[in-house]
């Protein structure tokens, strides 16, 4: 298939690219689903097809109808480009604290932009709720309709990955995967692509890789939602058990410091010519610590959800690395020391 009817037709369909780095530090193979590759840049854009097409097939939207969703960037991105594509408008509520570069990337897609103060999901003002509300207030007006995404507890999130990113995880690896590890942001990849594999090969491992500031790992081995500490990951860190996590559990569960995560960014950077998100790199962390954990021989997955261009001005920028307290690599002192 080398001609794709439009920009929905490019979506998923991703390689496998092996990371021959950590491989060889492991003895595992170990390979990442290159989802920065998708058109919107990220994982999420299968998530945003299968939110859209699930809402014209319930028949809640038309053409010409608004779309609406809190998203930490990359699903706004997706539903935008796909929306786009579909005719619809989209109103994207972000928090504040996202970087710039997702923020510039959806004014540029066309999304109208709310910016909100990054508050608790139990605070009323939190960005998913007021995504709720101004979807609420707009079903009220706009002729053609107009929906909440609401990829948290929207169950199409999670389809999205049953029906592609797991199969095709499946199919590329010709059913040779061990295991499969992944952080949790609305939880619709790391329990889809669980489904998909289990139910191919009810032996294979399943883990989450927690960032700390996340609850997920406190809950799947000790019963409680608790979480310490943070991280400058995006994207990713759940405190609650979402719609898309209802019914899933991880046989393993790591939590993982940025400390031990971002510097495997800049050595995949560095050594493979691959240049990742804050996401990737508790995942790829997760990946090394499930490989010590099955030993040598095994084939594990895990996913590449975003670019590292996405985050220029935080992950890759030495300044704020030492404000965060982070090692900063030696290159990116020199790159941007005029800056900093
Ligand atoms: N990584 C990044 C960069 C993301 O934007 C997201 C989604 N917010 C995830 C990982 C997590 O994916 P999911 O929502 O499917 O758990």
């Amino acid at each position: 298939m080398s001609i794709r009817a439009g920009l929905v037709e490019a979506i998923g369909a991703t390689p496998l690219i092996e990371l021959k780095s950590l491989s060889a530090a492991t003895g595992c193979r170990i390979l990442g689903k290159a989802e920065f590759l998708n058109p919107g840049g990220s994982v999420k854009d299968r998530a945003a097809l299968f939110i859209i097409r699930d809402a014209i097939a319930r028949g809640a939207i038309k053409p010409g109808g608004v779309i609406v969703e809190g998203t930490a960037g990359n699903t706004g991105i997706g539903l935008a480009l796909v929306g786009n594509a579909l005719g619809f408008r989209t109103v994207i509520v972000i928090p504040e604290t996202q970087s710039r570069e997702k923020k510039d990337m959806l004014r540029l897609v066309g999304a109208e932009l709310v910016e909100v103060p990054a508050v608790p999901y139990a605070n009323p003002n939190n960005y998913v709720k007021v995504s709720g509300r101004i979807a609420a207030k707009l079903a009220l007006s706009e002729p053609n309709g107009a929906i909440w995404a609401n990829q948290f507890d929207n169950v199409a999130n999670r389809q999205a990955h049953v029906e592609t990113t797991g199969p095709e995880i499946w199919d590329d690896t010709g059913g040779a995967v061990d295991g499969l590890v992944s952080a949790v942001g609305t939880g619709g990849t790391l329990a889809g692509v669980a489904e998909a594999l289990r139910c191919r090969k009810p032996g294979v491992v399943i883990a989450l890789a927690d960032p700390l500031g996340a609850a997920l790992h406190s809950y799947y081995t000790t019963g409680e939602l608790k979480a310490h500490g943070s991280s400058i990951t995006e994207g990713i860190g759940q405190g609650r058990i979402t719609a898309n996590l209802e019914g899933f559990k991880p046989d393993v569960s790591f939590q993982i410091p940025d400390e031990e995560a971002i510097p495997l960014v800049f050595d995949v950077l560095a050594k493979e010519g691959l240049c990742l998100g804050g996401s990737s790199a508790i995942n790829l962390a997760g990946a090394v610590r499930l490989a010590k954990q099955l030993g040598s021989g095994h084939t594990i997955v895990t996913v590449l959800a975003d670019s590292g261009t996405r985050y220029q001005s935080k992950l890759f920028n030495a300044g704020f690395l030492r404000s965060k307290g982070l090692p900063v690599p030696a290159w990116l002192e020199r790159h941007t020391a005029v800056e900093a």
